[in-house]
Order: structure tokens, then C-alpha cells, then sequence
């Protein structure tokens, strides 16, 4: 089985002007493409590895044969955040709903909670991610990871993800990282953010590293 890119459920200026068409036309078909190619050039030899999800992969990545455990690291990686990634965007969504009660319960307040992820956004040294998870103790957390690791290694279940990689935003905002930031508040499906929390309270054991 040959890991696929995934389509869209939204076209590449769906997100102007916060993230602008060409930069989502380069990050998908170049750049999440690429991940997905990688991996599967990886797992060429790897028969069993094949049947696996990048996330199974990635979790049990001291398994993986050490001739391919730094690109599956790196490619499955960028799979798996690439497919969360780019399925948690939209334009002008509204938070609502559980997730926004647990944001207010867990940092005083949304505007609290924006301030804070976006600090740990710009601290993110090189390329990376930052991510609001919920952690161990079923309590939401903002977490940073670098390169394309993922917090599924670290136990935690990724709610929402910001792509600090240059590629997610030098076309329009070059160094203006803080700028970039500040507009990815207006481009997040909270629905689906407020799946993810629905879906990981129920799944927590099955989800987490054994
Ligand atoms: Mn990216």
C-alpha cells in the first residue's frame, strides 16, 4: 500500500488573503507531496512497514530499521502533520463549543490562549510546529516540536497545529513570522479542533504510546 497525498476539502485561495493560493499551491502539491514520496521511496524494501499508518510508524519509530528510522522520522512526520495540518483550516470559523470552554477553563480566557500560543509560535527556533494538545492528564497544553515530529511521540493528542516552516508563509509575509501568526487566528476550523478534543477524551488509551 502507497501512502497518497490527500485532496483538500477546500480550493488554494480558499484562505486569501490571511494565507495566500500560491503558498497553499507549493505547501500541498511540493511540499506535503514530497513527504508523502519520501516515505513511500523509504519503505520500498519494507513489505510489512508498508501496511502500516505513518502514525503507527511513527509512535513504534525505535522498531523502524535504522537505515530508514531518521526519513520515516522525518517523512512519515511530515505526513502525518501535513494531513493534520491542512485539515484543520478555514477562513472566519468561529470557537465555540467544548473546545472553547476548555481553552477558557485551562488559560483564564481565548485572548489569554491566543497570546500564549503565539508566543510559543515565535519561539519556535528553525523550522518546527507549534501545537495546542491534550496531554496526559486530559488537559490542553501548547507544546512545541521541531522539524516534522509530531507529539504523538511525546504522548500527546494534537488539537491544533501551526506550520512554522518558512515554506507555510515566506511568499507573503518573508520574515514577518509574528504577522503570519497572527493571521493563521483567522484561518482555523474550530470545529474540527473541537473534534479532535470530542475524539480524544473518548479514544485517550488507544491514541496514546503504549
Ligand atoms: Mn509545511
Amino acid at each position: 500500500m502507497k501512502h497518497e497525498l490527500p485532496k483538500l476539502e477546500y480550493e488554494y485561495d480558499a484562505l486569501e488573503p490571511y494565507i495566500d493560493a500560491k503558498t497553499m499551491e507549493i505547501h500541498h502539491s511540493k511540499h506535503h507531496q514530497t513527504y508523502v514520496d519520501k516515505l513511500n521511496k523509504a519503505l520500498e524494501e519494507y513489505e510489512e512497514l508498508q501496511k502500516k499508518t505513518p502514525e503507527e510508524l511513527v509512535k513504534d519509530i525505535d522498531k523502524i530499521p535504522e537505515k530508514i528510522r531518521m526519513a520515516v522520522r522525518n517523512h512519515g512526520g511530515g505526513v502525518i502533520n501535513h494531513n493534520f495540518f491542512f485539515d484543520i483550516l478555514k477562513k472566519d470559523a468561529k470557537v465555540r463549543g467544548n473546545i472553547l470552554m476548555a481553552i477558557e477553563k485551562e488559560f483564564g480566557g481565548f485572548d489569554e490562549f491566543k497570546k500564549v500560543f503565539s508566543e510559543s509560535a515565535m519561539g519556535v527556533f528553525g523550522s518546527g510546529w507549534a501545537w495546542l494538545v491534550l496531554n496526559e492528564g486530559e488537559k490542553l497544553e501548547i507544546v512545541k516540536t521541531a522539524n516534522q515530529d509530531s507529539p504523538i511521540n511525546i504522548g500527546k493528542i494534537p488539537l491544533l497545529a501551526i506550520d512554522l516552516w518558512e515554506h507555510a508563509y515566506y511568499l507573503r509575509y518573508q520574515n514577518r513570522r509574528a504577522d503570519y501568526v497572527s493571521a493563521f487566528f483567522n484561518v482555523i476550523n474550530w470545529d474540527k479542533v473541537n473534534n479532535n478534543l470530542v475524539n480524544g477524551l473518548k479514544n485517550d488509551k488507544n491514541i496514546r504510546k503504549a
